[in-house]
């Protein structure tokens, strides 16, 4: 049976727990589980160093997500480039306190300590998301680029993933083929390829998103990549001529990873499609599960 505690229950509930301090710590998030709202998605945005403008798109994703009513947002800010040892001993993020981390970085290494740190919070069973360039990040860490599948890397840094004209996967080794790049930023569309994965589960089969970048030849080892979704990579926008994966997932430890690369900009971030992705990969990340709601804007489109 399940209760809803008004205030008089919780002060009855309070006074005992007083006299045990543990008590109260160990007690006060079951009724909190048991009221009707459930409980909101702690999310850790990491940035400080991008080739990308950061400080815009920190807040706006903030914003995005606190406005959902499903998320709490707190920002992890490294130091800048080169900066002295000092600054990076202040930088020790608590990973555990959080559902999901949402990579807005990528520049100078962290520090061993924090590496190791995040690579245990993976293991345990956390939540990462990459977003466009935050897959620039770490080509040297063997266990980042076993978190991301693939990313953003030279011709020889690991294995090629795309999608041919027959929905089959085509792997190209490492050495072979392009390596990471993209054409001019422009509309394109987007192609589900697993409509029943929770992140995928009510959208369109194919809906436009807005001018970006459509990232190709991305690279790494590829381990439990399981493809969402595609975009063609059309020649005459100076692309690839294949379909190039856009959206995957990626388990890691206990761990649930989840990767869009739309995102260059604010407006590209914030746009209905990658907004919707976003969302629900960070919701299904850290739980497994997915709010299903879908943007009245790709409601209309082919389905
Ligand atoms: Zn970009």
């Amino acid at each position: 049976m399940r209760f809803r505690f008004g205030f008089g229950r919780r002060l009855i509930v309070l006074i005992p727990a007083l006299a045990a301090g543990a008590v109260l710590v160990a007690a006060w998030p079951a009724f909190a589980a048991d009221d009707a709202a459930p409980a909101k998605i702690a999310v850790l945005i990491v940035d400080g160093q991008n080739n990308h403008k950061w400080q815009e798109t920190t807040p706006a994703i903030k914003e995005m997500l606190e406005k959902t009513g499903r998320f709490t947002v707190d920002v992890a800010t490294t130091p800048p480039k080169k900066a002295a040892k000092e600054a990076w001993d202040k930088f020790r993020p608590d990973f555990a306190k959080y559902g999901v981390v949402l990579m807005n970085y990528n520049g100078d290494n962290w520090p061993e300590e924090v590496r190791k740190s995040f690579e245990k919070y993976m293991a345990d069973g956390g939540g990462l998301v990459f977003y466009h360039a935050g897959v620039f990040a770490f080509p040297d860490w063997k266990e980042f680029n076993d978190m991301m599948g693939m990313g953003w890397r030279k011709p020889n840094q690991g294995m090629r993933l795309t999608i041919d004209a027959d929905g089959k996967e085509v792997r190209t080794p490492s050495g072979g083929g392009p390596g990471s790049g993209h054409g001019p930023a422009h509309p394109f569309a987007i192609d589900v390829r697993d409509p029943k994965h929770p992140v995928m589960e009510g959208l369109p089969a194919k809906f436009m998103h807005v001018k970006d970048e459509l990232y190709h030849g991305m690279r790494g080892p590829l381990t439990g990549m399981h493809i969402l979704a595609t975009a063609l990579s059309d020649k005459t926008t100076g692309g690839t001529g294949t379909n190039e994966p856009m959206v995957w997932t990626v388990p890691f430890g206990k761990g649930r990873v989840f990767v869009s690369l739309l995102g260059h900009d604010v407006a590209a971030t914030t746009a209905p499609s990658s907004a919707v992705l976003l969302s629900r990969g960070l919701e299904w990340a850290a739980t497994g599960k997915v709010t299903p709601s879908v943007p009245k804007e790709l409601a209309g489109e082919t389905k």
